[in-house]
């Protein structure tokens, strides 16, 4: 796959709902995904991408909060600590901010870009980012996560989302709408 193909899935998207498949073998494609996954985050002001959100269905993200870049594959967690709720907005459902409850602290383990094992101990935002983007690896988004009133809200708006989802770029009032893109 050419790089230039990449672009962000949204809403509506059957990848989206696709559970990744781990990666077997770390070779220069993986790579040259992660570093094309950092560029659209970054030009979209996201602080998290994960792989099926650009149409690869393969078990890797990208996260950088502030506090550097972080390419993981086959990323797990394998502790959780405490609990948090943080209003979260997701580049693949532009326009949407839903409350999400998750845990304050996570252990998560993963694989580098040249395969060495990490295990990054995460708190707070930074824990909230890796908890969602490892949920898109699930097929799992944040709308899933709304309570009966939020569905009843955004309802019309997720309907316009599908309808469109393959089309045109957004524009910049739909994108921002929340703070945290992720
Ligand atoms: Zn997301």
């Amino acid at each position: 796959m050419r790089k230039t193909e990449l672009r962000i899935r949204l809403f509506g998207d059957p990848v989206l709902r696709k559970k990744a498949k781990p990666v077997k073998k770390i070779t220069d494609y993986h790579r040259d995904v992660l570093s094309a996954m950092s560029r659209l985050m970054y030009t979209d002001s996201g602080i998290g991408l994960a792989a099926p959100q650009v149409g690869v269905n393969e078990t890797m993200i990208v996260v950088d909060i502030g506090s550097g870049l972080y390419k993981l594959i086959n990323p797990k967690v394998v502790k959780k600590e405490g609990s948090q709720v943080t209003e979260e907005g997701c580049l693949s459902v532009p326009g949407i901010c839903i409350k999400v409850r998750r845990a304050r602290k996570v252990l998560v383990t993963a694989l580098d870009e040249s395969g060495e094992p990490v295990s990054i101990e995460a708190a707070d935002l930074f824990a909230c980012v890796l908890q969602h983007e490892i949920d898109h690896l699930k097929g799992k988004l944040i709308v899933d996560y709304a309570s009966f009133f939020e569905k009843v809200r955004i309802k019309r708006k997720l309907k316009a989302l599908r309808e469109r989802y393959s089309h045109e770029k957004l524009s910049q009032s739909e994108t921002k709408s929340c703070k945290l893109q992720l």
